[in-house]
């Protein structure tokens, strides 16, 4: 019988996490199904219940469910806490404990990808959704001092900064407004923490005013980049999407599931294969209808 492992969210569109875990699963030689388990919120108390049956190693969680979580559960990290949101669910001596591997994933992408200096940049944020809250905590845990907020709507990103411990960090907000763009050309570091360029044609921002040598992260993955990403390294700047992001958040749940390391680079491996094959089978023509 394989360990279970489930993925809430509503609504579940098509997702890589069940081939990057089964990929680190058979690497590591254990059995286990990760399965995706749309739930609608008046149903997520129930789901998170069956968790606690013995043959489940916990869950991952995304929108609309990640701040709902801590109500439901025995116990959360500080870091989650901080955060407001949950994107793992595993047991802990029969207790089952809620934690945000996205914060440290992110981290670790910046400094094998993009020589992030924590101390040495100034970051600038687009979103103020989930992904931006666990960007900017992950950022002032990092020891970052200076970072600019910009989001669509005012009031979201005014409630991000006011309830977010900056520590010693100098934290601005402003809005995301498509008309210009005056300080861009201060940032070390853009991150793209909206949900734009999911489509694989829009970019959050027309244009990068970016200084020279300034660095484009999107948490947004694709599997040739994604738009922002094209558009950065257009224009000679390092840029990279949010794939190794994903591998790793999904190594950290992996290690909290089954206590043993995570094989990061067959999950990197997976999750670009199971991009591609998505991507191969959206642009394949389909079959005529058989008459
Ligand atoms: P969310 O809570 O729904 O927030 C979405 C954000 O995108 C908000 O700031 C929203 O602005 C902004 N936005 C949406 N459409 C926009 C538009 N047309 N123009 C400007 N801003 C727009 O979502 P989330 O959980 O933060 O996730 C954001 C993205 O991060 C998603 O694409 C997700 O896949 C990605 N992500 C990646 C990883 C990874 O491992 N690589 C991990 C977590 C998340 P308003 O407030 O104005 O609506």
């Amino acid at each position: 019988m394989p360990h279970l492992v489930a993925l809430f969210g509503y609504p579940l569109g098509h997702s890589v996490s069940p081939a990057i875990h089964h990929a680190a699963a058979s690497a590591v030689g254990i059995e286990l199904e990760y399965r995706l388990w749309p739930v609608r919120p008046e149903q997520l108390a129930e789901g998170v219940a069956a968790l606690r049956a013995a043959d489940w190693f916990g869950a991952n969680v995304t929108l609309p469910h990640k701040p709902a979580i801590p109500a439901l559960v025995d116990g959360i990290s500080a870091l989650a806490r901080r955060i407001g949101a949950v994107n793992t669910l595993y047991k802990q001596d029969g207790a089952l404990i809620g934690e945000n591997t996205d914060a440290p994933a992110l981290v670790r992408s910046l400094r094998e990808q993009l020589d992030f200096q924590a101390a040495e940049e100034r970051v600038l944020i687009l979103g103020a959704g989930g992904a931006a809250r666990a960007a900017l905590v992950a950022l002032v845990d990092a020891g970052v001092r200076r970072i600019d907020l910009w989001n669509r709507t005012p009031d979201r990103v005014t409630a991000l900064l006011g309830s977010v411990d900056a520590g010693a960090a100098e934290i601005t907000a402003a809005v995301l407004d498509p008309t210009g763009y005056p300080e861009m050309d201060r940032a070390t570091l853009l991150i793209n923490a909206t949900s734009v360029g999911l489509d694989g044609l829009s970019a959050p921002i027309p244009q990068l005013d970016l200084p020279r040598g300034a660095r484009v992260y999107d948490l947004v993955y694709g599997c040739d980049g994604t738009p922002l990403v094209r558009r950065a390294r257009a224009a000679g700047f390092a840029a990279s999407d949010g794939l190794r992001m994903l591998a790793y958040q999904a190594a950290g749940s992996f290690a909290l599931w089954t206590g043993r390391p995570a094989p990061k680079a067959v999950m990197l491996a997976a999750a670009e294969r199971a991009l591609a094959e998505r991507a191969h089978a959206a642009a394949a023509p389909r079959a005529e209808p058989r008459r």
